[in-house]
């Protein structure tokens, strides 16, 4: 008999779980709290290394599409010194599909395909280990059972504690998102300035960073350290409030680098949050994490590549047939060891990246960056 199978979260991590499950002809359950894909905007681009979710896309059947939407001249990177002078700018070769750039609409869309997946259901509590299996707890108050439930909820699982007791902790930096639209017609200089990819700009203990997605648009982040409560007199819906407040924090930097903020539209406050590094839990038949849910870190262009490999491979081992315990067993110790490898280097990037040295981003671009 097929196992009765259910991911918890339509991100990346549940929909590279359920596609490549789907592909080998396994049934599963895909329960997402959004009521619809399009409910709430998407998020900014995403870069698919080769060996992480370009490898997952290749076990889902679904290269080749990726290659066709993917941007790989948005690998570009130029950093800036606060007064505009380009201190780096690096374009890829032609050729150069290490992690090219895809918009997370169209990754969502790529991986959705053919997937039902139910809308709209909002999981509250997952409880392991009942006579019939684990059953699956709805804030409609239906439940459901099934023999393995994987929690791809992101950071603020509602099943992960079914299997352990951390919770995220704020990491000191927080970051603000605004968004340009059309911006080579609105903004033809800032376009220029942005490139093809990506700009940084590194002060102390602050930084903007902008990406260009497709169709002309571009995400802005302000990053800063701060106290949880910075805003506390800041109305955050007020967009020419925290437009204020941002060019009061990013005083003194060039006129042509602030002008990332003065065109955004809203802003969006995302203060960054992470799991413990190396967080792993006593295994638990019939329950297991995979994505942000498993192991949240700081957002240095791992943790959706991550999320889809893990789902991959979960789901490829699933539809091998071997011992469905055995199988999450082996997943879980695989995991841990690779995410928590990509939370160390991650940490350590948030610090050099968001530092009292600005010397420290630079450096940290010489070293990962191809000359
Ligand atoms: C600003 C920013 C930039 C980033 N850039 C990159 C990048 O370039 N490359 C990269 O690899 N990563 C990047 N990341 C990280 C990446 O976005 C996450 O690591 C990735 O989305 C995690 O995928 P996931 O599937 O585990 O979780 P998520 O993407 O968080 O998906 C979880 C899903 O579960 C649903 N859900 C939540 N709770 C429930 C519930 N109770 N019941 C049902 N459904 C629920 C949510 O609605 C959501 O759809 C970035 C993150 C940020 C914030």
């Amino acid at each position: 008999m097929r196992q009765r199978i259910a991911v918890v979260g339509g991100g990346p991590g549940g929909l590279a779980f359920a596609r490549v499950l789907h592909r080998h002809g396994h049934p599963v359950a895909v329960f997402e709290r959004d009521p619809a894909p399009d409910a709430r905007p998407p998020g900014g681009t995403l870069d698919l290394h080769e060996g992480l979710g370009q490898l997952a896309l290749d076990k889902a059947g679904l290269l080749s599409e990726f290659r066709a939407l993917s941007r790989p001249e948005g690998q570009a990177m130029r950093i800036l010194d606060t007064d505009g002078t380009v201190l780096r700018d690096w374009r890829p070769r032609p050729d150069d599909r290490a992690n090219p750039e895809i918009d997370r609409r169209q990754l969502r869309d790529l991986l959705l395909g053919p997937l039902d997946v139910q809308w709209g259901r909002a999981v509250t509590q997952v409880v392991p280990g009942t006579r019939d299996g684990v059953v699956v707890h709805f804030a409609d108050g239906r439940q459901e059972t099934f023999d393995l439930v994987v929690g791809a909820d992101g950071a603020w699982s509602r099943v992960r504690p079914a299997v352990s007791s951390a919770t995220p902790h704020y990491t000191g930096v927080t970051v603000v998102e605004t968004s340009l639209d059309d911006v080579d017609t609105r903004a033809p200089a800032l376009a220029r300035l942005i490139g093809d990819g990506s700009l940084g700009v590194y002060g102390v203990n602050r930084a903007l960073v902008a990406q260009r997605n497709s169709g002309g648009h571009v995400k802005v982040y302000a990053q800063f350290r701060a106290p949880l409560d910075w805003h506390t007199h800041l109305d955050l819906v007020d967009v020419e409030a925290v437009r204020a407040s941002l060019l009061a924090l990013f005083d003194g930097w060039a006129a042509r680098v602030l002008d990332l903020l003065r065109h955004g539209t809203a802003f969006v406050h995302r203060p960054l949050y992470v799991l413990p590094v190396s967080h792993t839990w006593t295994h638990a038949p019939g329950v297991t994490l995979l994505g942000d849910a498993a192991h949240l870190m700081p957002p240095l262009g791992a943790g959706a590549n991550l999320a889809m490999l893990e789902g991959a491979e979960l789901a490829e081992s699933i539809a091998a047939g071997e011992d469905l315990d055995e199988v999450v067993r082996a997943f879980e110790e695989r995991m841990w060891v690779r995410a928590g490898r990509w939370a160390t280097i991650t940490a350590a990037g948030l610090e050099r990246l968001v530092s009292p040295n600005p010397a420290a981003a630079l450096a940290l671009f010489d070293e990962v960056q191809p000359s």
